[in-house]
């Protein structure tokens, strides 16, 4: 097979002779293969054009069916885009001649013709064709163009290498008439440097004939000197080498839509609220870094992930307004601390991100955190408010090897919790074993909750003895996990995660009828006078909630225990971070009968004038004061202040973690009413709590509290 392009023709001739010698001379033909369909009759011959796919036709006048220019018109009419060469005898010359103002790309006289000229007018008429087509449609392309009144026009003379412009293209970029000169290097003067390149190249592809069409947005200086953006839309003819002439298009203004998408995508990229960076856009920033990294592991570069402590409580106490201010104040700061390559970002709420890029090593890191430490320390004026805040501050650094921002952000965010948990406004940076510590909690997280679903609890009861009769007077009743794996688990290593993740509450609840069932059970199989009553230790976040007064009315009917024989224990810490509710609640619960006990009392931050505040029914000792009684005398002092104080007050007193029966001696002297620890005895299965009961006076062995 040839390498030669082919080229369908379509002769439509009659005379036979004049066929054959059509088909005897593209026959000879050397540059191109000639793929010839012959009809002798005009009705074929449009019937053919409209089947088939032509180059080109090959039309002699005068046919059987029909006679000069109408023949011509008929099949110009059937394909208007192929191009049609006329034959002709001597005699029709003028006909022929108009044929080809009517559109005809050429006439050859039939007994002139040879293969060379018979080619040559072949290949011009197929490439003048579609010249003439592009032509076509580029101007209906400027027609378009110029219709929109807003549009500038250029047409580009390539040969003579100069430019119309339209007075409205002048006009657009602030020029008067006679400001802007034809010469096409002005043009490009323009153009926006940045955009030069791009402009350039899009161009001499479309030149070269590579694209279909020239289209671009881009920046054109205006006479006052600003920049002003364009979309720019050009369209090229050819000649039939494949020369462009010509390049004529449009310019339409579009600066108004790139303003309001370059707005829209910095609100997209932003925080409303301080302008920082938002998430998205700093996730985008830590690829960066990290790619860069990778690249180049001399660019090392760290993370702070920041959270604002008690934050929530400038909110509460100085209104939202004031605290969307300090937001932006410091976010202000951040920036002007900062340095260019690095990125501020506002995360969440009180959360904020910094990235900082070239930071050689962790103490460089370090060192930022105790300077935006102290940038949060100096107070903040506002609206006549001095404020000021701390932070707690999560490191993690690009040597600890990362290979996704995700990774980076979640060490962070795990270091930070550990600066919160080891006391606010410090800062920690991650390592390994952090992330171990968090991959456990994570599993521990997963099983509690499973836990909670399967009821893997039970409760153990530790007894409240009266110190000076020795008798049990009540129990505390303490949770047990019982893992399917590990046992029973302590509470210690849980309760902490059931108030984060809220499992605390069907916990709680769950917590709370099962001791008030089996108090019940005691009290009617043990009676006494007074009844044997349950301290039931409640989360804060239980002790919040809305309903809580209604749910442990319904405890009370279904278990019918006597709202007497309840105590909640609740920290101090509880009480006095929800003051409001605390109160609203505390008082509707001691309208009920139902009474207070303050847990772990002395090791809060709470004083003593607290107690008369809250009118608590009674004070639980902490062990630790306990422990030191038989050292030194601060203990021992501070003990009787407690139970002088509880004593005018008329609270209730219970000694916790009695481990001797030497402190269980000397809080009896200091008339402490009640004990409760390991000496007397541990917290046991109810079963085991049952049968000290049912003991009577004589359940104490004096062993240890050991149960038996
Ligand atoms: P707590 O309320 O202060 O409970 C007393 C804790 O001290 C219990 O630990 C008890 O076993 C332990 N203890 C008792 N006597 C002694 C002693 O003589 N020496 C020593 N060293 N320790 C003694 P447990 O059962 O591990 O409970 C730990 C904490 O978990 C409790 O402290 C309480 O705050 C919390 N907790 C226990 N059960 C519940 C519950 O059902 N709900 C809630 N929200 N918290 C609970
Ligand atoms: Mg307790
Ligand atoms: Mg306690």
């Amino acid at each position: 097979m040839s390498q030669h392009p082919r080229i369908r023709v379509l002769l439509v001739e009659d005379s036979p002779d004049d066929a054959r010698l059509i088909h005897v001379l593209l026959g000879k033909a050397t540059e191109a293969d000639f793929a010839i369909t012959h009809e002798d009759r005009l009705a074929r011959g449009v019937l053919r054009l409209k089947q088939d796919r032509f180059d080109v036709v090959l039309l002699d006048f005068s046919l059987p069916d029909s006679f000069g220019l109408n023949t011509f018109l008929t099949i110009h009419e059937t394909a208007p885009k192929v191009p049609v060469i006329v034959l002709t005898s001597l005699d029709d010359d003028e006909l022929a001649a108009h044929a080809v103002r009517e559109g005809a790309q050429d006439y050859l006289v039939k007994r002139e013709v040879d293969t060379r000229l018979l080619v040559r007018s072949i290949r011009y008429a197929i490439a003048r064709q579609a010249a003439d087509d592009a032509l076509r449609d580029s101007e209906q392309r400027y027609a378009l163009a110029v219709q929109g009144a807003n549009d500038g026009v250029f047409d580009w003379n390539l040969r003579s290498d100069s430019i119309y412009f339209s007075p409205r293209w002048k006009k657009m970029l602030g020029h008067a008439e006679d400001e802007v000169s034809p010469n096409p290097r002005e043009w490009f003067e323009r153009v926006h440097p940045d955009d030069i390149p791009t402009f350039r190249r899009r161009l001499s592809t479309h030149l070269d004939g590579e694209s279909g069409h020239f289209r671009l947005e881009h920046r054109m200086r205006s006479a006052d000197g600003n920049w002003l953006w364009v979309l720019t839309r050009g369209l090229a003819v050819f000649d039939s080498d494949g020369k462009p002439l010509r390049m004529a298009g449009s310019q339409s203004d579009i600066t108004a839509r790139k303003v309001a998408e370059e707005k829209l995508q910095h609100d997209a990229l932003h925080d409303d609220l301080t302008s920082l960076a938002n998430r998205v856009l700093f996730m985008d920033r830590l690829s960066c870094a990290l790619a860069d990294f990778e690249r180049a592991p001399e660019q090392q570069f760290a993370v702070l992930f920041f959270d604002l402590d008690r934050f929530k409580n400038v909110n509460d106490s100085l209104g939202h307004p004031l605290g969307d201010k300090l937001l932006r104040g410091i976010a202000h700061r951040l920036e002007h601390y900062l340095r260019p390559g690095d990125t501020v970002a506002r995360i969440g709420g009180d959360e904020f991100a910094i990235l900082l890029n070239r930071i050689n090593d962790i103490p460089g890191a370090i060192h930022v955190a105790e300077r935006i430490q102290e940038l949060l320390g100096m107070t903040f004026s506002i609206d006549g408010h001095e404020v000021f805040v701390t932070a707690s501050i999560g490191i993690a650094h690009s040597a600890t090897g990362y290979r996704s921002p995700d990774e980076i952000m979640r060490d962070a965010d795990i270091a930070m919790y550990r600066a919160k948990a080891a006391g606010k406004a410090r800062y920690e940076v991650f390592d390994r074993n952090m992330h171990q510590s968090a991959v456990a909690l994570l599993k521990l997280e997963t099983e509690l909750r499973l836990g909670v679903q399967n009821n893997d609890f039970a409760m153990h009861y530790q007894p409240i003895v009266d110190l000076e009769s020795g008798r049990i007077v009540g129990f505390e009743s303490l949770v047990r996990w019982m893992h399917p794996e590990r046992g029973i688990v302590s509470p210690n290593s849980f309760i902490a995660i059931a108030e984060e993740t809220g499992l605390i509450v069907p916990l709680g609840w769950w917590v709370l009828e099962e001791s008030c069932r089996q108090t019940h059970l005691w009290q009617s199989r043990f009676p006494s006078d007074p009844p044997l009553f349950i301290n039931v230790n409640v989360s804060g976040k239980l002790f919040m909630k809305p309903g809580i007064v209604d749910r442990l009315m319904e405890i009370l009917e279904s278990t019918n225990l006597l709202p007497e024989s309840l105590r909640l224990e609740v920290t101090e810490n509880v009480v006095l971070e929800h003051v409001d509710i605390a109160l609203d609640n505390l008082n509707q619960l001691r309208a009920m009968g139902i009474q207070l006990s303050i847990d772990d009392f002395g090791t809060g931050y709470s004083s003593l004038s607290y107690l008369q505040r809250f009118r608590y029914d009674q004070l639980k000792i902490d062990r630790s004061f306990v422990s030191r009684l038989s050292h030194g005398s601060d203990s021992r002092a501070i003990v009787e202040t407690i139970l002088g104080l509880a004593n005018n007050l008329g609270i209730g007193v219970v000694a916790e973690g009695v481990e001797t029966a030497e402190q269980a001696e000397r809080l009896r002297q200091m008339s402490c009413p009640h004990g409760q620890g390991f000496w007397f005895s541990r917290p046991l299965t109810a079963d085991a709590a049952g049968n000290l009961l049912a003991a009577g006076p004589e359940w104490f062995t004096g062993d240890g509290g050991l149960p038996a």
